[in-house]
């Protein structure tokens, strides 16, 4: 295995827990690595960091993925499959859908597993794990056992890694959309024509947690995708519970999950484009709204504007809020970190003019863990605000 220097003080955040080296941070020339081989890290001083691999094209130049001393082969992987499962074992008990692998947090960077009942999903990201996805394939089939193996490689990261877009079905038989149990609500999921691996498993436990607001309430569910908010809320007791989702597919999925709930009376979706939606309701409309947006700033530089865009949208949704209303806000940007999200919720309810008190600051769900040193490992943010 080759070895890979590092600038001079280059080891520190590598040294506390961080999994990355980005190429402006190595001494030796990347193109002269192999794509995708492993690599020894040293500090300039030679001391060994850890065993990653290499991307000599992308901004993260290394993924590091094992400690000094350990080999990446198949009992590694093998091993840390096996961990990510045990960590989930007691998180969701009765249940098997949930989050089984979530990269760096779970030692594979570049990896994402979601299990959808015994149908398992992955999703590589990265050119180092594409090398070695007919292993990772092999061990999830022998670990686990799913009745259907799926691969959704059509993350749009992987064009930053040289990759190309691709989906379909790697192994076992998958008639159609896969029936699965969420918390008590039922849902069919569709792996290969869904959004991501099917659906948004990191709001699990925001959604349980608001649970206890819902009762007889009027919901409003903004970026409402398969209708998981509005399910939650209905089976809590909502009076009734309206969807918006650009996408008429979603809208689609989200009314079959009502009806298969039992909650059909009590939930409409709409297929249109919530900026628009929301000029046009009356203030003060509903009792309780959730904003869950995909994310606005994608990148560093997009934080100023996303940060804008939060605070209106937001202050359009606390305008359409009853007095003593509770908005459930969220941000999946990573960039868009905890004190920016708060500051455009402070905004908006400025220019709203509301009084907002945080309830709930909740993050990921718990399958969803943080790598505490690799603060890109927390993404989520998801406040439940009430306003006055
Ligand atoms: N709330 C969902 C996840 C939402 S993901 C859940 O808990 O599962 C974001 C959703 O927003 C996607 O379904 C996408 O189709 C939708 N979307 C993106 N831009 C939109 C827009 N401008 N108006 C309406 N929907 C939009």
């Amino acid at each position: 295995m080759r070895t890979l220097t590092l600038h001079p003080g280059r080891e520190r955040r590598i040294l506390k827990g961080h999994r990355w080296v980005f190429s402006n941070e190595a001494a030796d020339t990347l193109h002269d690595f192999e794509p995708g081989s492993w690599v020894e890290v040293v500090s300039a001083k030679g001391a060994p960091l850890g065993v990653g691999y290499i991307n000599p094209s992308s901004l993260i130049a290394v993924r590091i993925v094992c400690p000094p001393g350990e080999k990446p082969d198949e009992d590694f992987f093998r091993q840390a499959l096996r961990n990510a499962a045990d960590l989930r074992r007691y998180l969701y008990p009765g249940e098997e859908t949930c989050r089984l692998v979530f990269g760096e947090s779970d030692s594979l960077p570049g990896l994402v597993v979601d299990r959808y009942g015994d149908v398992l999903v992955y999703q590589i990201t990265t050119l180092g794990m594409a090398g070695r996805e007919e292993l990772i394939g092999e061990l999830l089939l022998d670990l686990f056992k799913p009745s259907a193996l799926v691969f959704r490689n059509d993350s749009p990261a992987r064009a930053l890694e040289g990759l190309q877009p691709a989906k379909g079905l790697a192994s076992g038989n998958l008639p159609g959309p896969v029936p699965v149990l969420l918390d008590g609500i039922r849902y069919l999921v569709d792996p290969l024509g869904g959004q991501k691996t099917g659906m948004y498993l990191d709001q699990r436990d925001n959604r349980n947690a608001s649970r206890r607001w819902m009762e007889g309430k009027k919901v409003l569910d903004l970026f409402s995708y398969n209708g998981a908010w509005s399910l939650s809320a209905l089976a809590a007791g909502a009076l009734e519970a309206t969807g918006v989702d650009q996408s008429s597919d979603a809208v689609a999925q989200a009314t079959t999950n009502a009806a298969l709930n039992g909650f059909a009376d009590r939930a409409s979706f709409v297929a249109a484009n919530v900026f628009e939606y929301l000029k046009r309701i009356p203030r003060g409309s509903f009792d309780v709204i959730v904003l869950d947006p995909p994310a606005f700033a994608k990148t560093r530089s997009a934080v100023s504007e996303a940060r804008k865009g939060y605070a209106d949208i937001n202050r359009r949704a606390l305008l359409a809020l009853k007095p003593g209303g509770i908005l459930i806000t969220s941000s999946c940007s990573y960039h868009m970190n905890e004190e920016l999200f708060s500051e455009a919720i402070v905004s908006a309810g400025q220019a709203a003019g509301k009084k907002l008190r945080l309830l709930v600051s909740g993050g990921q769900a718990l399958d969803h863990p943080i790598l505490l040193a690799m603060p890109e490992t927390r993404y989520l943010k998801c406040f439940v605000v009430e306003a006055n």
